[in-house]
């Protein structure tokens, strides 16, 4: 979902994952799927016609090897203005974005002081990121640095009871993170959950847009849930392997 999402955000005209037995095995027996079987059977056999065909010709290939990928980040106000966390922000960057996040071309990222760290939003706040997060955080004893609003905000109602049910949100709490009901919450700056001025915030949500967290000066900064919890622990931008190794 998160491929499919951002491959939009990155500029492309559709970001599509070919439906497949893990797909299905997904589904399968989960609440508003089709019952199993016949009706299983007969929509499952519906997704997978959607599926590329064995001998489909594209105009282009690129192979990406996930574990060969720096954790990445963005510098600017949309999602393509991205850089491994460890990069510089491009010499030719556009002169509005830099303006707008206070960066200079050229700079690096790291080390950058953060204000709100924001775990959530439906590209980012599965089940599966939040057991990410709350992992890295117990096994490593991590806390929210002093100063640091940290938020997790469950994707779904039902992420969010299953992550209480695996008692996830007492890890987060306990390590300084506020577990709150699900939602947008700061993807958009639902109800209260806005930036506050210039506020910069290490986000999992996708977009960077300007003032798309509620100030029309607060910056934003997107990357994966773990990213976010390293930058929450060291209060500013961090790569997240240094605390892994
Ligand atoms: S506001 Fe954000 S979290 Fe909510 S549906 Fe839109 S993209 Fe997803």
């Amino acid at each position: 979902m998160t491929v499919c999402n951002m491959s939009i955000e990155g500029g492309a005209q559709c970001g599509y994952v070919n439906p497949d037995a893990t797909t299905a095995g997904y589904l399968f027996g989960r609440k508003y799927s089709p019952e199993p079987g016949e009706a299983f059977a007969k929509a499952r056999d519906d997704w997978f016609s959607l599926a590329s065909d064995v001998d489909a010709e594209f105009d282009d290939y690129f192979e990406l090897k996930g574990e060969e990928i720096e954790p990445m980040m963005t510098w600017g106000i949309n999602p393509g203005e991205s850089i491994g966390v460890n990069g510089k922000i491009p010499e030719n960057a556009a002169k509005e974005a830099l303006e707008y996040m206070e960066f200079a071309a050229g700079q690096e990222i790291i080390g950058e002081p953060i204000n709100v760290a924001f775990i959530g939003s439906c590209t980012n706040g599965r089940i599966t990121d939040l057991r990410a997060a709350a992992d890295l955080i117990k096994k490593h004893g991590l806390r929210v640095a002093p100063g640091v609003k940290a938020l997790v905000v469950p994707g779904s109602e039902q992420v969010r009871k299953q992550a209480i049910a695996e008692r996830l949100d007492e890890i987060f709490v306990k390590a300084g993170w506020e577990f709150r009901e699900a939602g947008c919450s700061m993807c958009l700056a639902m109800n209260p959950d806005k930036l506050k001025g210039n506020q910069l915030c290490a986000s999992s949500s996708n977009r960077n847009f300007k003032g798309r967290q509620g100030s029309p000066t607060g910056r934003t900064m997107l990357m994966s849930p773990a990213s976010v919890v390293a930058c929450a622990t060291r209060g500013c931008i961090t790569d997240v392997r240094e605390i892994l190794n």
